[in-house]
């Protein structure tokens, strides 16, 4: 299977779906110890509908997580947060196309005409699917250019993203930014290290290495590339990159809830206009929702 070919689940084939898809993920399995490259996974439960309704934005990672525990079949025992970010990325929009692959957006604009489409519906299977490099066989050992340390490198996870949650918690102080960068070390100079040692480590650090440690990052990217989704102008059928918002009503398929808000916060402006007082509520707009022109940040990068 091609990474851009998501198959869009077939109405009339329930019993062929229970048994699983087998789905191919990005990082080709290179971090994997079992060196599995694909899951076996089920589309259709009960629980999406579930794990759904429970979201919300402090909580949609982990119902996502637990989401993707009840629909993959196989390895039995995965648990999701270990897979890559770009491979979990990747399931959790394989999973949302299943569901249904539009995603409406409240207006979308197009970069050259400037024409504005308002109740725009995105086809998610246009979204680019980024394969890992032929080039990234697994964590490799790395010297950086300025301190000659040598630190093996990695993909970082979902328990990565955990780790760097908990570290912030405890040191407001600390850069999220930074670990990002950082907790995907396996080793310095043969040393494990618990993240409060890399981050004392990487304040040493000369501005060469630590940018060294970015351009590995963007260099291992895979996964869905929301930054660079393609969109054709229905206007004037040039095609520009666009930048679909991932957020939790990304898993909302049903447009009621959309709507729902939508109806909430117009009473809610119409009321407080009628009190004389415009808190500045768009009344035909959902707030918080933008599509900005196409800008690649991976590439202007170290
Ligand atoms: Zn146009």
């Amino acid at each position: 299977m091609k990474f851009s070919d998501i198959p869009v689940k077939p109405k009339d084939e329930k019993q062929e779906l229970l048994k699983g898809i087998e789905v191919s993920l990005p990082s080709k399995g290179r971090d994997y110890s079992e060196g599995k490259d694909s899951v076996l996974i089920c589309p259709s439960t009960m629980n999406e509908a579930k794990f759904i309704s429970e979201m919300s934005p402090e909580t949609y990672q982990e119902n996502l997580t637990r989401l993707l525990q009840c629909l993959i079949v196989r390895p039995r025992a995965l648990n999701p947060w270990s897979l890559t970010i770009g491979d979990r990325s990747y399931l959790f929009l394989w999973v949302r196309i299943q569901m249904s692959p539009t995603y409406q957006l409240p207006v979308m604009q197009c970069a050259r005409c400037q024409e504005v489409f308002p109740n725009y519906s995105y086809d998610l299977t246009k979204v680019p699917i980024i394969p890992i490099g032929d080039d990234y066989t697994g964590p490799t050992e790395v010297s950086l250019p300025k301190s000659s340390d040598r630190v093996v490198l990695r993909l970082d996870t979902g328990e990565d993203e955990q780790a760097i949650q908990q570290y912030v918690k405890q040191d407001p102080a600390a850069s999220e930014w930074v670990c990002t960068y950082i907790q995907p070390i396996v080793s310095v100079n043969d040393k494990k290290m618990s993240l409060q040692e890399k981050y004392a480590w990487q304040k040493k650090l000369d501005p060469a290495d630590f940018g060294f440690l970015r351009q590995f990052h963007a260099w291992s990217f895979h996964g869905p590339d929301y930054a660079n989704s393609p969109f054709e102008c229905p206007k004037c059928k040039v095609v520009s990159l666009v930048d679909i918002p991932f957020l939790p009503e990304f898993y909302l398929p049903s447009l009621q809830f959309r709507d729902a808000m939508r109806d909430a916060i117009h009473s809610f402006a119409l009321q407080k206009r009628s009190t004389g007082n415009d808190a500045g509520v768009e009344p035909d707009g959902v707030p918080g929702v933008h599509v900005p022109p196409h800008q690649d940040q991976r590439t202007t990068e170290g």
